[in-house]
């Protein structure tokens, strides 16, 4: 018997329209054969961050590959506010945590920086992606943040768009309490700015507080580690300035 509803979500790159086929490769359609036991007839859910949601029969398999069929719309692209996060890479794990709880949150685009402090100096952007397009399958949503390639704090800023508000998460408690500050820059696009676990240096700090587009705020009077932050952040700014309201 075909499902009523589907319950499995796969994140695909191909278009997606009535009766499109879409042929998954090996990993995927061991997923789907393998692990979830699926089988011709059956239907699953289909997303490619830019055409909705779709109902796609299972309609061929093989060993490498499986097709799938589009039937139907079920849920219509939408997209998070436009809102970066920038983020000082972490240890592998929180590093992990904060690409799927970004995608999670609501976020456009995740941008790794290396800092002063920064202590790990390898960022594999593949892996971060992946980690947010599962988050994006479990979650029901329809868009994943793009996971753009490091780049030094220093260059980003550099050539930091004009229009861009950067909500500067300051753990030195210098900054203004975080939702009046973000209610008084106002709507727009934004990015939240997350330190490192060994902060920002003094000549970081500096050069954040006199940039034109900064609005540096304090998360409350306790320290986070960087990935609580992250999460914390993106929160407020959610319930202030996002589509939480
Ligand atoms: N080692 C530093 C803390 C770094 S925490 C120290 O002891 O001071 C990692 C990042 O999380 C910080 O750079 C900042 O961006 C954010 N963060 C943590 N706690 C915060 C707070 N209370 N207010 C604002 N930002 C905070």
């Amino acid at each position: 018997m075909p499902r009523s509803s589907a319950k499995i979500r796969l994140y695909v790159t191909d278009a997606l329209a009535p009766m499109q086929q879409v042929v998954v490769g090996r990993d995927a359609s061991h997923y789907l054969l393998g692990v979830m036991r699926q089988s011709i007839g059956d239907r699953v859910e289909l997303f490619n961050g830019r055409d909705g949601a779709w109902i796609a029969e299972l309609t061929g398999t093989s060993k490498r590959a499986a097709e799938l069929t589009c039937q139907n719309l079920v849920q219509a692209q939408t997209e998070p506010p436009d809102l970066w996060l920038l983020f000082a890479p972490i240890k592998k794990a929180r590093t992990d945590f904060i690409a799927e709880k970004v995608c999670e949150m609501g976020c456009r685009r995740v941008l790794p920086v290396f800092t002063q402090h920064t202590n790990s100096e390898r960022v594999r952007v593949d892996r971060l992606q992946a980690h947010a397009v599962e988050a994006a399958e479990q979650c029901g949503l329809v868009s994943v943040p793009e996971i753009a390639e490091p780049a030094s704090l220093e260059t980003v800023l550099s050539t930091w768009p004009e229009d861009r508000k950067l909500m500067f998460c300051d753990e030195s408690g210098a900054g203004a309490e975080a939702s009046s500050a973000l209610a008084a820059a106002g709507p727009g696009p934004w990015a939240i700015l997350i330190g490192p676990e060994g902060g920002f240096s003094e000549d970081e700090a500096n050069r954040l507080r006199a940039l034109e587009a900064s609005v540096p705020v304090s998360l409350g009077p306790r320290i986070l580690r960087a990935d609580t932050a992250a999460v914390a952040a993106l929160a407020v700014w959610q319930s202030v300035l996002g589509d939480w309201s």
